[in-house]
């Protein structure tokens, strides 16, 4: 059986060499095994006809039996189109084609029975059908016919879904009653999947919508179960491998701390991941630890306790944070929290002068400080520790895996690592995409926050948005907007930029308002002289690019004004409102758009005015965007999947990594009698994708 699976796809009765290279070059068929996979996206149901005078009532795709009576071709260029009137014995509609009418033309033959498929649709307030599908009667097989995507070159080639179909067919007849099962019987019973053989000639030939749907969920399953099977593997192998300091003490520093100097009570989702992180730094391996958490919900104070630890037990550790004012932000925060304590913080950024720098690098050899913390130039390999034992990374999502691996190199033995991103990831992605860390969850905000008030609001209330800006500045609050410089160097938007300021100082006029900016052009200096000018109070208007999306804060800033909302992401605008509401008092969060925007704009504004909760817009983004977009190109290799779909498969997903969970729970090396049929596909898996170890 396997052995047929792997003939070359060109030996199948009806391909031969020219269809077969066609096959792999469009559609990545090469064996037979990859066209047994190569599944049906839809189907017809040929298992009766309907009647046209039912159709508008019927609302869906259709099957009719009757007559063309007439044809007319109109317009010119691309405006042409072929119509011809279908007719039954209930009544009249048009079909309509707007390409290929040619050649349609010169096929229908008028008045010869013929059988038609397709959707009514209404064009120009008249109901027709476009580019139905069309068949001889005698032709017709009835019940469920399978629709295979192809390719120009494919149809070309006699290799339209009718081609693909009719191979499958042949395929199929031969390899039937040898399609071998996968999964334990305990499995499929437990949780009602049929047979593999069942699944696969269901999939290609259903005998009722039912067992179609069946089989989708079988083979779904069966593909997610080994993407989560493989992942849990891996992560295992690479664990039993990474040795790491083994920090068994909680130490005087984080004792001190927690006991005289900690400024407010943990919450207790941080209580419990400080518990997770714990755990991880004694067991002798090295820590990989993704710790989620929306915006506000204390992640640096996690971070802060974990770097401690490792700080109780000898070791030094690193905070490393995408910006420049960030780091800065970061660094002044926690060398006032370590004040009183016998900690010593230093900065080290791309600004840092070359003569303190030396001096920097000495005191990092001889151990004299205790956590440094800083951006990118932390990763320089002048950079050397005495003895790394933590690294903390603070909004992931500007790190690549390189830049990580990096760090772990800064120590004989890799530093446990713990990175912090609040961009949440929909559990299920998580689950897949970071199918080699832990994941801990931080799922409650401190307590006495007010839930930021989001609006939308178009262009053409500006005058309100800005009485009420007005409003709110003679309250003492202060204000951001925020212009989307997506790409820094585009002039377009730097205009864009430019103008808004102008017109904010205008709207806003000296001495009465002082009106600050930022954006990524500036001199590092600069940016910093205006940062601290806001931060201080002493202009009330921030005007700035996406450069201060990330972690800046300053608690008496409330309101968010983000122009142009409609060209953000979801995730975006979620990190830009998470810039207020970090003080007592109510904030808002202001979604200038244009008059015009298109459905998906809409449903992002109407997601953020809902909802304040980073997972659920998450969870949004991921069914606007779908999966690539949201994890980046470079983890898109998983997203190889036939049939599963992560954005909308979530219960499969949870489900699979459960059952492949209990699996090697019961069974760690896959070797009992009724895991023959796993262990031989996943050894094919991890050979197949030998450098696939890690994916983050
Ligand atoms: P983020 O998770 O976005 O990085 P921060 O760590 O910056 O959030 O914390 C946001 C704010 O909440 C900070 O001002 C911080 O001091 C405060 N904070 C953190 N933990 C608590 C807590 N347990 N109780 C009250 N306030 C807290
Ligand atoms: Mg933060």
């Amino acid at each position: 059986m396997n052995n047929l699976l792997i003939t070359p796809i060109e030996y199948l009765k009806g391909v031969g060499p020219k269809r077969a290279e066609l096959l792999n070059k469009e559609l990545k068929i090469f064996s037979f095994g990859d066209l047994v996979h190569y599944y049906p996206f839809r189907y017809i149901d040929r298992s009766h006809f309907h009647k046209v005078a039912d159709l508008i009532e019927l609302n869906g795709p259709a099957q009719l039996k009757g007559r063309i009576v007439g044809m007319m071709e109109t317009g010119v260029g691309k405006s042409k189109r072929l119509t011809a009137q279908f007719q039954d014995d209930s009544g009249m509609i048009n079909l309509i084609w707007f390409k290929g009418g040619k050649w349609i033309k010169n096929a229908i033959k008028v008045n010869e029975d013929i059988v038609i498929y397709g959707r009514p649709k209404q064009f120009g307030g008249k109901w027709q059908i476009p580019h139905p599908e069309m068949s001889k009667p005698s032709a017709i097989e009835k019940g469920f016919q399978p629709v295979y995507s192809s390719t120009e070159k494919l149809t070309a080639n006699g290799l339209d879904t009718r081609g693909i179909e009719k191979l499958t067919a042949v395929l199929l007849s031969q390899i039937s009653g040898q399609i071998e099962e996968l999964l334990p019987v305990s499995v499929c019973k437990e949780n009602r999947l049929i047979s593999r053989e069942d699944a696969i000639i269901e999939i290609h030939k259903p005998t009722n919508s039912q067992k179609a749907e069946q089989a989708r969920i079988r083979l779904k399953f069966e593909e997610l179960f080994f993407l989560q099977l493989e992942l849990l593997v891996r992560k295992k192998i690479t664990l039993q491998k990474s040795k790491g300091v083994k920090l068994e003490l909680v130490g005087d520093a984080f004792n001190t701390f927690y006991k005289n100097h900690i400024p407010f009570e943990l919450t207790g989702a941080q209580k419990r991941v400080l518990k997770e992180i714990r755990h991880d730094l004694n067991t002798g391996h090295h820590m990989n630890r993704l710790l989620q958490g929306d915006v506000g919900s204390g992640k640096t104070l996690v971070a802060l306790l974990t770097m401690l630890l490792g700080i109780g037990n000898g070791f030094q550790a690193a905070l490393m944070a995408p910006t420049e004012i960030l780091a800065i932000q970061h660094f002044e925060s926690i060398s006032k929290l370590m004040e009183k304590l016998n900690v010593r913080v230093a900065l080290l950024t791309g600004s840092t002068k070359k003569k303190d720098r030396v001096v920097l690098h000495e005191a990092l050899q001889s151990g004299e400080i205790d956590i440094l913390i800083g951006t990118h130039a932390l990763l320089e390999d002048v950079v050397q520790f005495k003895n790394l034992g933590i690294v903390v990374i603070d909004e992931q999502h500007r790190f690549g895996v390189a830049q990580r691996a990096r760090m772990w190199k800064k120590n004989e033995l890799p530093p446990h690592v713990l990175i912090m991103t609040a961009t949440p990831i929909p559990r299920t992605l998580a689950m897949t995409f970071y199918g080699d860390l832990d994941v801990s969850v931080i799922d409650e905000l401190p307590p006495g926050r007010k839930p930021i008030t989001t609006v939308h609001r178009y262009d053409a209330h500006r005058l309100r948005v800005f009485g009420f800006m007005k409003e709110e500045i003679s309250k003492g609050r202060q204000v951001y907007i925020v212009y989307p410089l997506i790409n820094e160097s585009n002039a377009l938007d730097f205009n864009n930029l430019m103008d808004g300021f102008e017109a904010i100082q205008r709207a806003f006029p000296m001495p009465e308002y002082n009106v600050s900016i930022v954006h990524g052009q500036m001199k590092p200096g600069d940016k910093e002289f205006e940062m601290n000018r806001f931060a201080r109070g002493e202009t009330q208007i921030m005007v700035a690019t996406t450069v201060i999306e990330v972690g800046v804060n300053v608690p008496n800033a409330s309101v968010m004004v983000i122009e142009s909302a409609e060209r953000f992401g979801l995730s975006q605008l979620h990190q830009l409102r998470g810039r207020v509401g970090r003080g007592a008092e109510q904030s808002y969060c202001i979604l200038m758009t244009g008059d015009e925007i298109s459905k998906d704009s809409i449903k992002r504004m109407k997601t953020m005015v809902r909802t304040n909760d980073g997972f659920e817009i998450a969870e949004v983004d991921l069914q606007l965007r779908g999966p690539g977009d949201l994890v980046g190109t470079q983890q898109s290799g998983i997203l190889d999947l036939k049939i599963a779909n992560l954005s909308k498969d979530g219960q499969l997903v949870q489900l699979a990594r459960e059952v492949a969970k209990s699996i090697l729970l019961k069974d760690p090396n896959i070797e009992a009698v009724e895991h023959k049929g796993i262990r031989s596909k996943l050894s094919d898996m991890l050979k197949s994708r030998p450098n696939w170890g890690r994916i983050a």
